[in-house]
Parts: C-alpha cells; structure tokens; sequence
C-alpha cells in the first residue's frame, strides 16, 4: 500500500519542483507539507521503507531513491539515475529529512 502511495508523491514533490527552478520554491512550500505529512517514504527501486540507516537520498537530477538503492547503482565513481539516463557522481545525492 505504501508503495503504491509513494509513486504519485514523487511526481508531485521531486521531479515536478525540480525540473523548473523558476517555480521550485512555490511548488516547494506548496507540496512540501503534503509530502512531509506522509511522512512514511517507500523506496519504489528497492520496495522498502527508508529508515534512519537507508534514509531517502535526492538526486543530482531530483529524483528520489532509498541510499541502499542508490549504492546499489554505482557503476564505478559514477551513478546512473535509474528515472532518467542522467549520469551524476554518487557524493553528490543529498540526504532528505522528513
Ligand atoms: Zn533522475
């Protein structure tokens, strides 16, 4: 259930505020309370809840995936979103609060 709840979130507060600056922080402050309401996060790579120890990482491209998955895409030094084909360095994703 969680799982399924946790894709349209993602669309809503990652992708959708990060993929226009001009509109990320009203989009931000908009959302933001409606993602952090729930604040239960299922990582939709490894259909698992984040926890302290696996906590949501965001993306260089503002994706959002659990750091167990994330360490899961490293190919060498480089990471590969698994949404989109950017390629980032892994050091680069940010840990996310809820
Ligand atoms: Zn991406």
């Amino acid at each position: 259930v969680i799982t399924e709840y946790f894709i349209p979130l993602t669309a809503a507060c990652g992708v959708t505020a990060l993929s226009s600056p001009s509109l990320h922080v009203e989009i931000e402050v908009d959302l933001g309370k409606r993602c952090w309401y729930h604040s239960v996060f299922a990582c939709p790579i490894l259909r698992q809840q984040t926890t302290d120890s696996n906590p949501p990482m965001k993306l260089v491209c503002g994706h959002i995936i659990s750091k167990d998955a994330l360490n899961k895409m490293i190919n060498g030094s480089k990471l590969k979103c698994p949404y989109c084909p950017m390629e980032q360095v892994p050091s680069d994703a940010k840990q996310i609060y809820f």
